[in-house]
């Protein structure tokens, strides 16, 4: 059995944005950028993709694609007037479905092929045919609510890969750790009263959505208890981000006990990211995910699938993400992150560090009493 597979298609990368200065439309002050200037654009998953091609790491993988999502997929989470309406600005020259959710013509079966990926590699990894799997899903996901786009999501991939495994293989206990710099709003909204999916969001605080994905919303309902958010301050980088999965998310998944686990594997949280203020690193990114292969070992036969969310650096998210693949695989290819000495002397200082450390200690102690009490 090849261990990882890595599902990737060419036309997720022509989803066009459109025109806009990061997220902002072209006019008044702002002046056109040179290439299109959306954030959102195809080239830093177009990177990724060729440094795994000339890394040679590709051909220790499985590389493949996976048909689109059928209408019954997108029926579990969707709304039927919600998917109309992108399929008909889809027919014609696109539009908006959603604060900053932009598409061009063809974008709804672009989003559907998006969706699919993630849904082929949730299936294939329960089925056993592979160890564990990258989905390079583009649009992205996370933020996509069931009757509204969102911050460049179509729709919520993630939850229509677990709920098409659900349906399809039975699937019990899912958990999705989403690392992406921005609030996971969407797969929240989704599974907030439900136990049988326990969603976990780093993010950083206040950043995207605004006013979103504080500490105090931790499920409703049967979904008391199973939404984990923490916050991180901004400026959080290597140390702060692995003491957050060691304090909060490993503790939640060995209580929960997930027959599968989700990365929402956004890599915005990049020192370097547009859209944020963290100070991750590739380094950063290979240890989350050599932790998360060692839980996933450890509660779930290894069964770990991530699907790509956000990440706007077109320089680091080549790294970034070649660091995840490296250690889904287990596979150490020769390419060395040129930027890592200048990323890692950069990281906070242990006073800084510190305090980022007692705000994460603080958000660990109190779940730890809420599962007490429970
Ligand atoms: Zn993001």
């Amino acid at each position: 059995m090849t261990q990882t597979a890595f599902f990737h298609d060419e036309r997720c990368l022509w989803h066009s944005t459109g025109e806009a200065v990061l997220f902002l439309p072209v006019g008044g002050w702002l002046q056109p950028l040179a290439a299109g200037g959306h954030a959102e654009s195809p080239e830093s998953k177009r990177r990724f993709k060729a440094l795994v091609d000339v890394s040679g790491l590709a051909e220790q993988l499985v590389v493949t694609s996976a048909a689109p999502v059928s209408e019954e997929d997108l029926l579990r989470v969707h709304p039927p007037e919600y998917l109309a309406r992108f399929q008909e600005l889809s027919a014609g020259s696109g539009g908006e479905i959603g604060e900053e959710a932009v598409f061009s013509h063809g974008g709804f079966e672009i989003a559907a092929l998006s969706a699919g990926l993630a849904k082929r590699a949730v299936l294939d990894v329960l089925d056993g045919r592979f160890r564990n799997a990258y989905a390079l899903s583009r649009p992205p996901g996370h933020h996509c609510l069931p009757d509204r786009g969102m911050g460049f999501c179509l729709l919520a991939n993630i939850a229509i890969a677990i709920e098409a495994a659900k349906a399809e293989r039975g699937l019990g206990r899912v958990a999705v750790v989403d690392w992406d710099v921005h609030h996971g709003n969407g797969t929240q909204a989704i599974y907030y009263e439900r136990d049988d999916v326990l969603t976990i969001s780093l993010h950083q605080e206040n950043c995207f959505p605004v006013d979103s994905g504080s500490f105090d919303e931790h499920g409703a309902g049967a979904g008391a208890g199973h939404n984990i958010n923490i916050p991180m301050p901004p400026g959080s980088g290597h140390e702060a981000y692995l003491h957050a999965l060691r304090r909060i998310v490993l503790p939640a998944l060995r209580d929960y006990r997930p027959e599968l686990i989700v990365i929402a594997s956004g890599l915005d949280a990049n020192v370097v990211d547009p859209l944020a203020r963290q100070m991750a690193h590739a380094g950063t990114f290979r240890e989350m995910t050599e932790l998360m292969v060692d839980v996933a070992d450890e509660l779930c036969d290894g069964r770990l699938v991530a699907v790509h969310e956000g990440g706007y650096a077109e320089s680091a998210v080549p790294f970034c993400g070649l660091a995840i693949l490296e250690a889904l695989s287990g596979i150490r290819t020769e390419v060395v992150d040129p930027f890592e000495e200048t990323f890692v002397a950069q990281q906070p200082t242990a006073r800084v560090v510190d305090f980022q450390r007692t705000l994460i200690d603080e958000m660990a102690d109190a779940l730890a009493q809420r599962r007490a009490s429970r």
